[in-house]
């Protein structure tokens, strides 16, 4: 089908009559043999059809659902009638990296938890018909390097994860010159040391990388901040600087057994399983794996393990199915792998061996509550009723919290929050005037979205900021 307008489909009723699909997956049995990603991309004609599901609504609640506030309808129309390439300028202009989003946001929890149809029909695959636009934007050459005229103001960013990558974009298209610094060697930030690659390809993230590096943005690797780069020598130079270095530390488990041999947090298991393979020194090959947790970081685990061949993997979630926080859609594929859920239940030790190692968990039964006013259930633990499930491996994925700078750092020149978290105000400036913050760092774990969403608001900032300055000598 080519990119010009038919009217072929009817933009508004197209739901009544037409199924959600999303796109093809690999088989299970191909796909834990690597760790490339899953799912395949729509046609030409699936992503019209699959479009044109969207019923176009004078209030789109899809916007209201995506923290970017993207205009979702207007490339769904456009992709609808076939215009594709204006689809594809659409969403890239309401997205730094939609190619990187569209593969990790949580649509089932934003948009489509919106979409006006649920309830009568399965939402619109918002998520599957942006991975086909992106594909579209790059392989038909729409996605290029841009740049504005240079406007002689130069802004330093720490730290090279999405919420600094995004901020990089919208400033050179804004005329600023950029400069990242990132203390690792690979920019990225947990989209490439946390995130597997049957989630996200690391290819992908060097695209966009690549494309950065095109349009001017200076990447300094291997240089933390908080030495040859520190806040107060970065304003002497830049005349703005941007922190997007994501601190947080992974939750521990404050339980008997908690700080045995073989009980280990789970990112930096993803880590050495994914970048640093084959260095790999935390082996799971023909072992009992158990991941406590429910959200991303728990799914990611599991089904990494999977990969790297352990004998069973098995994830412990202390509440219902219905309330598991990862996407939907992983927890299907981790089902499809081979991963086995105990949902309504919680560890309350872990056992050893004489020797140390681990030899199971204690588990605790759960009961659900009645939803909060936010729509959670509470979950109690129900007395006296427990069980042994064996385990030579546990990975914790709790959540994180954010992390309190060193008092050497000096971040500590910024006002915090009570957890240690940057204070900002609606664009982003932090207590010290110029320096802008965002991301995890001042969120606590987020999202990759929340971190583009952060750096947009920063880019305004930045910009009304150094417009009432003079340029640096
Ligand atoms: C296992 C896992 C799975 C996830 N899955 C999803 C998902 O499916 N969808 C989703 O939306 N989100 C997911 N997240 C969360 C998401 O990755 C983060 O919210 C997001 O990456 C935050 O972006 P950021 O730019 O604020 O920080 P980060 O991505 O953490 O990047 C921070 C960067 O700063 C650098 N840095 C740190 N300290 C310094 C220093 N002193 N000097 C210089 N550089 C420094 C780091 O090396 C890093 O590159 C996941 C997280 C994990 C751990």
């Amino acid at each position: 089908m080519s990119d010009q307008t038919t009217s072929a489909f009817d933009a508004r009723h197209a739901w009544t009559t037409l199924s959600r699909k999303d796109p093809a997956k690999r088989s299970a049995h191909d796909r834990i043999a690597d760790f490339l990603e899953i799912y395949g991309f729509y046609d030409e004609v699936e992503a019209r059809e699959q479009a044109s599901r969207c019923v176009q609504c004078p209030e789109p609640t899809c916007v209201a659902g995506c923290p970017l506030g993207t205009n979702i309808p207007e490339w769904l129309a456009l992709t609808a009638e076939g215009h594709f390439a204006e689809a594809a300028a659409a969403l890239h202009s309401g997205n730094n990296l939609p190619e990187i989003c569209a593969r990790v946001c949580p649509a089932d929890h934003l948009c489509e938890a919106q979409c006006l149809i649920s309830g009568q029909a399965q939402p619109v695959s918002i998520w599957a018909v942006e991975q086909f636009l992106n594909e579209y934007a790059f392989t038909h050459g729409i996605v290029k390097p841009s740049v504005a005229p240079p406007n002689g103001r130069h802004v330093a960013i720490a730290g090279a994860g999405p919420g600094g990558l995004a901020c990089a974009d919208g400033l050179i298209r804004r005329g600023f010159a950029v400069t990242i610094f990132d203390r690792r060697e690979l920019p990225g930030g947990l989209l490439v040391y946390g995130t597997p690659e049957f989630h996200l390809e690391r290819s992908i993230v060097q695209r966009r990388v690549e494309l950065l590096r095109q349009q001017g943005v200076v990447f300094e690797l291997g240089t933390p901040y908080a030495e040859e780069t520190a806040l107060p020598a970065l304003l002497q130079r830049f005349d703005a600087v941007y922190l997007a270095f994501g601190a947080k530390v992974p939750r521990s488990l404050a339980l008997p057994g908690a700080d045995l041999n073989g009980v280990h947090q789970a990112v930096p298991f993803l880590l050495q399983a994914g970048v640093d393979h084959p260095g790999s020194k935390l082996l799971v090959g023909g072992r009992r794996v158990v991941v406590i947790g429910g959200g991303d970081t728990a799914i990611d685990c599991a089904r990494t393990a999977i990969r790297r061949g352990a004998a069973e993997t098995t994830v412990v979630y202390r509440r219902d199915a219905g309330s598991l926080p990862c996407m939907r859609r992983d927890y299907e594929a981790a089902v499809e792998e081979g991963v086995r859920f105990i949902f309504q239940a919680t560890p309350v030790a872990i056992l050893a061996q004489a020797a140390g190692g681990v030899t199971g968990l204690q588990l605790a039964r759960t009961s659900m509550g009645a939803p909060d006013p936010e729509g959670r259930r509470p979950f109690e633990i129900k007395a006296g009723d427990s069980y042994i499930l064996s385990a030579d491996v546990v990975f914790l994925a709790l959540g994180f919290d954010p992390a309190p700078p060193p008092p050497t750092s000096p971040s500590r020149l910024l006002d915090l929050g009570e957890h240690g978290e940057i204070k900002v105000n609606a664009r982003q400036m932090t207590s010290l005037p110029g320096v802008f913050a965002g991301g995890d760092l001042v969120r606590g774990p987020c999202t990759a979205l929340a971190a583009v969403r952060d750096a947009r608001m920063a880019v305004e900032g930045i910009e009304a900021y150094v417009g009432t300055r003079k340029p640096l000598g």
